[in-house]
């Protein structure tokens, strides 16, 4: 049976970074040679490197001054690195979410954190917004954000106008719309929602931005290492590299970031649709905070004992991953780019024929 792949990460990658990827495995670019048993010195795979970097800065249109780096260690570790590189004294946070959270928490190991809006009171179902031409407390070093609140669904579609250099962890969000890059001195990004398998982080890092901190900074966690190196001070994760260069190309078949952001429009838009319309299923986050990526429904109060068998209904019909984080229970549809609007319609045929059976 067809599956409907809704997991919030790692989650569905296109067909062709798949097939290209697993082409790969076997014969690498007419080597004879597999992928994973290749030199990364080699010409092959340091072309792979510099088109996947050269492909970024073309869909997300990077100004000059900025590196592109593939890294090892998640986004998680990001959490510290941005931190060990760029906080000098004091830096702002956003806490919208449990990876905001968790970002504040490493953040507080290099410096003093002010966490400038938090909607955690209201079990994070909004994103506090700063008002526009945000100015910044004086002594920020940066402001934090994460774009998008992948277990909460809620998410910022904007990159805010504030006094301070930005700092955006845009994870489970980054290809879905344009990004105005000039705006922020860091982006990091997990490649397992919207890129490519687990194993390697997506960082645009401002150049002039790095060096200002006093502290030492071990190698491996040094940004400028990287930039000086071209992502190969050491081996990097080849494979998911590749990948995300399969992805890039794909994406940039589809017409870039502006024709994507279509597509996922108009899909959340059908989900929410049918979520409002509905007579068991009520959406979680608010609506001037929905996020188009990650979709969190539950069911109606009256309804909730039904939850369980939802899932089971889904899964009958090749719906697979629509199980709500612990945190907010229910539900959540996770419509990353790879997500074809078939199965957001098939979800939405299941929800409707749920019921009616009910
Ligand atoms: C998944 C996710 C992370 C964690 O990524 P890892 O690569 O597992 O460290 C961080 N932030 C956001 C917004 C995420 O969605």
């Amino acid at each position: 049976m067809k599956k409907h792949n809704f997991y919030a990460g790692p989650s569905i990658l296109s067909e062709y970074t798949i097939n290209h990827t697993a082409e790969a495995v076997k014969d690498f670019a007419g080597t004879g040679l597999s992928l994973l048993e290749v030199s990364h010195r080699s010409k092959e795979f340091v072309a792979v490197m510099d088109e996947a970097q050269a492909l970024v800065k073309e869909l997300l249109d990077v100004p000059e001054g900025y590196s592109v780096l593939f890294l090892g260690g998640g986004a998680s570790l990001q959490f510290a690195m941005g931190p060990m590189n760029l906080l000098r004294n004091k830096a702002g946070y956003l806490d919208t979410g449990t990876w905001a959270a968790n970002a504040i928490k490493e953040a507080r190991l290099f410096g003093d954190v002010d966490v400038l809006a938090s909607s955690k009171d209201a079990n994070y179902t909004f994103y506090p917004r700063l008002h526009a031409d945000y100015e910044c407390p004086d002594g920020l070093d940066y402001l934090h954000i994460t774009t998008n609140n992948t277990i909460y669904g809620t998410e910022l579609r904007e990159d805010p106008t504030v006094t301070c250099p930005l700092i955006a962890d845009m994870s489970s969000d980054i290809f879905s719309r344009p990004v105005d890059v000039a705006k922020y001195d860091l982006i990091y990004a997990g490649a397992q929602k919207n890129l490519a398998p687990a194993g390697v982080t997506l960082v645009i890092v401002k150049d002039s931005a790095l060096g200002q901190v006093e502290r030492a900074i071990p190698t491996m966690l040094d940004y400028r290492t990287h930039i000086k190196k071209g992502s190969m001070f050491n081996t990097p994760p080849v494979l998911p590299v590749y990948s995300a260069l399969m992805t890039l190309r794909y994406y940039k078949e589809q017409g870039g970031v502006k024709a994507l952001e279509k597509l996922d429009l108009d899909k959340a838009a059908m989900l929410y649709d049918a979520i409002d319309s509905s007579r068991l299923f009520i959406g979680t986050a608010r609506s001037d905070s929905r996020s188009i990526m990650n979709v969190t429904f539950v069911m109606k109060p009256e309804y909730a004992e039904l939850e369980k068998e939802f899932v089971d209904f889904c899964s009958a019909r090749g719906i697979v991953g629509i199980k709500g984080h612990r945190s907010v229970g229910g539900f959540r549809a996770s419509l990353y780019n790879a997500l074809p609007v078939e199965s957001v319609k098939v979800l939405i045929e299941a929800m409707t024929d749920f019921q009616k059976a009910h």
